[in-house]
């Protein structure tokens, strides 16, 4: 074992704070990994503060890692000392079951090991990104190709994953209308990757407040939601509408949204439930689906494809001292568009 500095939490209400953590040795099929930079999903809020059950603590959060790796075990061998490589929002799964498989870990029958917050085989509870260090099994980790700088790329472990799954899942390309509801961490990376899948995008956001950067990031028109004529101008439009709000809304009024045969994708995890009126599904043969991350497969594909196109995130970067203002800004939806802690200031 290995001390580490880390920012965590040490309890549901409380700020994170500067506290040193044991890092497993390297073993054999182990990387280690030491961290540039770390994004903040809003999922590492939902967790700290106990929105989806209760936590451990200390808790360090984190599940957008990118570094280099500066050792490796005596058996792996798809990384090397000096690889830039991430790490996202899983650290293992049990690899024997359909779903691994299949390449779909993130759906593990035996539930994966998240990257924080989870019970790892070795009985101990998983701590994340936000660190100087991460000890990783070689098949959790991926490359970050050369063209895409390790700050920028950070957020693509879980925001571009989590968007890049469902809009190649459902065909967003040349001729679909998708629209993307919230222009967050998540929302502004469906932006830009539905608009560089070839799609019509449209951003469905609370205000228009944000609206130049929204068609600058690629969307081809933008709404608000505070003004209900927008539900009425756009009745029966998309093809694919993912939702990437972190609280509850009215889904049954963005189920209206969709054409015939239409499909609604929830990415946002709000603790409270979304009511779904069943005629909203009936009337238009629709769908309501969800999505989680994507496969380990699946993210490299996703890497590999936004630095084909020149694909990072809108980032603020900032130092360690600032997690728990930026967590409040998050909260406020204030935040353009993914914050990323330099892990030096750790
Ligand atoms: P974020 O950066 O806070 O973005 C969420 C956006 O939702 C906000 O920017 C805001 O956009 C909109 N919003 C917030 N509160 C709202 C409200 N009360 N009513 C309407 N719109 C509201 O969060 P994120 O990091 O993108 O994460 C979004 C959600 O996805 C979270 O619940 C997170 O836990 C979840 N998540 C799920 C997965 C998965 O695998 N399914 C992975 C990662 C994250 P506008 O200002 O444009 O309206
Ligand atoms: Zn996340």
């Amino acid at each position: 074992m290995f001390t580490v500095n880390t920012y965590a939490a040490t309890s549901p209400t409380g700020d994170l704070v500067p506290t040193p953590i044991q890092r497993r040795d390297v073993g054999p099929h182990d990387v280690l990994i030491e961290i540039k930079y770390a994004g903040i999903c809003h999922s590492d809020i939902h967790t700290v503060r106990g929105d989806w059950g209760p936590q451990s603590y200390p808790l360090a959060p984190g599940h957008e890692i990118a570094g280099i790796v500066t050792k490796v075990g005596s058996a792996v061998t798809t990384h090397t000392v000096g690889d830039r490589v991430g790490v996202g929002c899983m650290v293992n799964s049990c690899g024997q079951c359909t779903n691994c498989q299949a390449g779909e870990e993130q759906y593990c029958l035996a539930g994966n090991t998240g990257t924080y917050g989870a019970v790892d085989r070795d009985g101990t509870i998983t701590q994340g990104g936000y660190s100087t260090h991460i000890v990783v099994t070689e098949d959790f980790v991926v490359r970050i190709p050369d063209a895409l700088d390790l700050d920028v790329a950070a957020p693509l472990l879980c925001a571009g994953i989590t968007t890049y799954s469902p809009l190649h899942h459902w065909g967003a390309g040349p001729g679909k209308k998708v629209a993307i509801v919230g222009l967050g961490g998540l929302g502004h990376m469906a932006v830009k990757i539905a608009h560089a899948m070839g799609a019509e995008v449209t951003v469905l956001s609370q205000s228009l407040k944000k609206m130049e950067d929204g068609l600058n990031l690629g969307a081809d028109h933008y709404f608000a939601t505070n003004n209900p004529a927008t539900f009425e101008h756009l009745a029966g439009s998309f093809d694919l509408i993912i939702n990437t709000v972190s609280a509850a809304i009215d889904i049954n009024a963005y189920l209206q949204l969709l054409t015939l045969d239409g499909a609604l994708v929830n990415v946002g995890a709000p603790a409270e439930p979304l009511p779904v009126q069943v005629f909203s599904l009936i009337m238009g043969r629709r769908s309501f689906a969800g999505s989680m991350i994507g496969g380990i497969r699946e993210t490299q594909e996703m890497l590999d494809f936004c630095a084909e196109h020149g694909i990072g995130s809108e980032i603020e970067v900032i130092p360690a001292s600032k997690i728990n203002d930026a967590y409040e800004r998050v909260l406020a939806s204030d935040v353009r568009y993914r914050f990323v802690i330099d892990t030096a200031t750790l």
